[in-house]
């Protein structure tokens, strides 16, 4: 063993022979504290590692933060072992080095890999800590934060169909940075966000403690929930209550243009939406398209639901609630839950379930140079305020524009805004997602 450990750390100190000082102390610090010697070679990545690039990239979702002026970490580490995230945690105090943790790599803002101050960083990327188990008999599940929120449909809808987890719809999520965040998806209105829906999770602390909820103490169970996980410890793993869905729901998509009346329906939207039963989940996305008939631009809303139930139920529903939008059989398709994420984020209807795996897509939204905000709603917006908004879509910098609103209600009005650090709860009518690239 012991010759071994020399050989690694003369081949890694010849791979940092030109790297700045912190780094090497770093590397000198970690290699003492690692158990298994061989691991450090195989986990750590220095700036003169071929692979550095490709694992900082692997999941970097928003190219913004990726380009060459953008800061990059001294060393990233792919820990297999909480130990390896200990000893990150001891050397990053030890040689002052600030720690970045990334599950997903999603953060609109490159938070788990890049840095907006001047200041040599660490991180620590949980791609390889992503098991998913599943109690099917208990309804819960531990997952850890390294898997993708796809990987845990996936797993969940191998074991029963009706049985769900209320987190995003963008599938490649980290669960990592979306459970600490809030993370609200298809069934927002029925259980609330994916955090209301945490029962437990263990968690390293600043002292290299491994805590869970009863030793960590309700406040800092609370703060992960919502507040963002960073600001608190790395969490490695999360136990989750999962919650009953039926067997088969109901998705339509209903596009209409502003030569369709889109400007009247957007605007009635917002007055039946966030009143709608629990089990319908209804968005809209609006972006410019070309009109069919003379190619001019023009604005298209696409009305979006999934219904937890059957089509039979859902048409009279929406014949009662929405006339306007005129839903008819044929706009409605039947699939499992975990499918219909899927479908909300365009995937044709059939493909292989197997497509939750997929963590590293090309999506409307995923791997892509985008600047993206959000904004919640409490009053409707008068139709003159649309007409308004759209000239602004047809700017050559709005070419890829895209506004979401997402109607809330439901659940999420009977959760004070104090039960978690996530605070948009009763009173807001929807939320917009603008994103632009
Ligand atoms: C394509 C796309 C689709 C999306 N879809 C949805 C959606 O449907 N619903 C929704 O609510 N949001 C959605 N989001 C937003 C997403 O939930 C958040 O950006 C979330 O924080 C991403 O988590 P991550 O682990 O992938 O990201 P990361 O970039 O890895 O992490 C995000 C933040 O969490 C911290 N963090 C990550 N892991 C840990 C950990 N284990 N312990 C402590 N802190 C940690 C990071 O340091 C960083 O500050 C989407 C974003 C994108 C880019």
């Amino acid at each position: 063993m012991f010759p071994f450990l020399i050989v690694v750390l003369f081949s890694l100190s010849w791979k940092i022979s030109d790297s700045t000082q912190p780094a090497e102390e770093f590397l000198h610090c970690l290699s003492l504290r690692f158990h298994n010697s061989s691991s450090i070679s195989e986990l750590v990545y220095t700036q003169h590692n071929s692979s550095y690039s490709s694992v900082l990239k692997s999941s970097t979702q928003n190219f913004r933060l990726s380009t060459p002026s953008t800061p990059t970490p001294l060393v990233i580490i792919t820990p297999l072992h909480a130990s390896h995230i200990q000893a990150t945690v001891h050397c990053c105090k030890k040689h002052g080095l600030q720690l970045r943790i990334r599950s997903g790599g999603h953060d609109f803002e490159g938070l788990s890999y890049t840095t907006t101050y001047e200041v040599p960083f660490v991180v620590i990327d949980l791609l390889n800590l992503r098991s998913v188990r599943i109690n099917v008999e208990k309804g819960t599940a531990w997952v850890e934060s390294g898997a993708t929120v796809g990987e845990l449909y996936y797993e969940i809808a191998k074991r029963s169909r009706t049985l769900a987890f209320p987190a995003g719809i963008g599938h490649t999520v980290g669960v990592g940075g979306h459970l600490s965040g809030g993370g609200f998806g298809l069934l927002f209105r029925k259980y609330g966000l994916a955090a209301d829906n945490v029962i437990d999770s263990r968690l390293i602390d600043v002292k290299e403690r491994i805590l869970d909820r009863k030793s960590m103490g309700e406040d800092l169970f609370w703060a992960i929930r919502g507040g963002g996980g960073s600001s608190f410890g790395v969490v490695l793993a999360w136990k989750l209550n999962l919650v009953a869905v039926p067997a088969i729901v109901t998705v339509f998509t209903v596009s209409k243009t502003l030569e369709q009346n889109a400007t009247k329906l957007v605007h009635r939207w917002q007055y039946i939406a966030h009143k709608l039963p629990k089990e319908i989940h209804m968005s809209i996305g609006i972006s410019r398209v070309k009109s069919n008939e003379n190619e001019k631009m023009t604005i298209q809303a696409s009305f979006r639901a999934v219904f937890l139930g059957s089509i039979d139920e859902l048409l009279p529903l929406m014949e009662e609630k929405f006339p306007q939008l005129g839903i008819v059989k044929e706009d409605c398709f039947e699939m499992g839950w975990a499918e219909s994420n899927l479908y909300s984020t365009q995937f044709p209807i059939g493909v292989p379930l197997e497509t939750l795996l997929n963590g590293n897509r090309k999506s409307i939204l995923s791997k892509l140079f985008f600047k993206a905000k959000s904004d919640y709603v409490k009053q409707p917006i008068p139709e003159t305020t649309f007409e308004g908004l759209w000239p602004k879509f047809y700017k050559e910098e709005a070419k890829s524009a895209i506004m979401v609103f997402v109607a809330y209600g439901g659940k999420m009005d009977e959760i004070l805004e104090t039960e978690t650090p996530f605070p948009h709860r009763a009173g807001n009518i929807f939320i917009i997602l603008y994103m632009v690239d």
